[in-house]
């Protein structure tokens, strides 16, 4: 195991400083390895991300090997080099692991935004008082989005927030961590070969949800009652001035109408197995409010906004890939992990590669089964399937 920096690098060096996992500490399990702590129902901070991470390798012995960027993988007779700043690896077969977030992901429009204004990603976000003093566009309402605009409205700043396309999500549900539904119903673990559009799926953005001692709700509704401003989604910027699309009444119905969806799909299949499990009775919640004329331009020469917190997402980095399996929007070409056109080529740790919830920490168990046992058929010689 090839790691350019240290155990669990993303969490220790890619991340703001009040996160918290959005997942419950109990569905934080990584193989035959549960979490065991006096907290299930609680959200790791990412030191306690970190010091499970490295327990988990210290425990199975993992043969990590530190420091060791991987420069180079291609093809060569029966396998693979691996080119690495500490040497070369010939190997039958690689596991392509290094992440689906090596990269924020931030628009090309970012090239006009006017001088004066300092820009950040999530990754270079630490917390509110690194960013100039002054008013915040934030840019993207998914799970990093709505996180970082709570936490700037929370130290007295100004936020305007513009919203493109979301999922939304009640942090409980019926009594329940709306996560434990996902993972109950069998929603999370639906296949990729079970999904209608499967493309789709896998670039829906993530849900917004954050990890809280209260267990709170925080979507847009919640955002708006704590005082940030609700914009369409970041269209342009021309001649310094952001503008924004003017469909947020369609953005929210959207949302709110897939959100219903999901919940109907709970309350399916509560009602056929509930007498095992304790739930509270079915909820519906307001709607997503629109607010009354949303500005649909903002002058960012003016000096209202002194910041962009870019929000709009991560990517994978493959760089270092020299094998042609990338397409034109870098995304790897892979048949649940299976890399196609590349004999023992296999990736894990992307969104939807076999389950709704492979992106998730503990996605990785039954997709790591699922693809060794792909690996171990391929290397004694055999012909496996998908
Ligand atoms: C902001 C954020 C919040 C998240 N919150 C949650 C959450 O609450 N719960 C949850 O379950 N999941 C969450 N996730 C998803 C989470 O990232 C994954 O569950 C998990 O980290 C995936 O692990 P991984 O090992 O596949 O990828 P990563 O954690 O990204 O690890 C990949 C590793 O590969 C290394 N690497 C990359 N390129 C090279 C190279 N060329 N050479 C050598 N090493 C290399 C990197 O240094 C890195 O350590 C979150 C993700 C982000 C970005």
């Amino acid at each position: 195991m090839l790691e350019r920096g240290e155990v669990a690098n993303s969490w220790r060096h890619e991340r703001w400083d009040s996160l918290r996992l959005l997942t419950p500490n109990w569905q934080s399990r990584l193989p035959s390895y549960p979490y065991k702590g006096a907290d299930p129902d609680g959200f790791m901070t990412m030191a306690e991300v970190v010091e499970r991470i490295s327990e988990f390798a210290a425990v199975t012995s993992a043969p990590v090997r530190t420091r060791t960027a991987v420069t180079s993988v291609a093809r060569m007779d029966g396998g693979y080099r691996v080119a690495t700043d500490g040497g070369e690896i010939r190997c039958r077969s690689v596991v392509l692991a290094s992440g689906a977030a090596n990269i924020p992901r931030v628009p090309e429009l970012r090239q006009a935004v006017p001088e004066r204004i300092e820009c950040v990603t999530a990754f270079d976000y630490r917390n509110p008082d690194r960013l100039p003093p002054g008013g915040v566009l934030v840019v993207g309402a998914s799970a990093t989005g709505v996180q970082l605009a709570d936490e700037i409205r929370r130290s007295g700043r100004s936020v305007t927030l513009a919203v493109g396309e979301h999922v939304r999500l009640p942090r409980n549900y019926r009594g329940r961590d709306v996560l434990w539904w996902m993972e109950s119903s069998g929603v999370w673990s639906q296949r990729y070969d079970e999904i209608d559009d499967l493309e789709r799926a896998r670039r829906l953005p993530s849900p917004q949800l954050v990890g809280t001692a209260e267990h709170a709700t925080l979507d847009l509704n919640v955002l708006r009652a704590a005082g940030v401003e609700l914009v369409g989604r970041l269209a342009a910027i021309r001649d310094g001035r952001a503008l924004f699309s003017g469909g947020l009444p369609n953005l929210f119905a959207l949302a709110d109408l897939k959100m219903e969806r999901l919940l109907d799909t709970f309350d399916d299949w509560a009602r056929n197995n509930t007498p095992d499990v304790e739930v509270g009775p079915p909820e519906r919640f307001e709607p997503t409010r629109v607010p009354v004329a949303p500005r649909l331009s903002l002058d960012l020469r003016s000096g209202e906004i002194r910041s962009i917190v870019w929000a709009t997402g991560f990517r994978p980095d493959y760089r270092w890939l020299d094998v042609p399996v990338v397409n034109h929007k870098g995304e790897l070409r892979h048949d649940g992990g299976v890399i196609v056109g590349a004999p023992g080529l296999y990736a894990i740790g992307l969104p939807v590669l076999r389950r709704r919830k492979s992106t998730f920490i503990l996605g990785a168990e039954d997709d790591a089964r699922d693809l060794v046992g792909h690996l171990a058929r391929y290397l004694a010689g055999g012909v496996p399937t998908v």
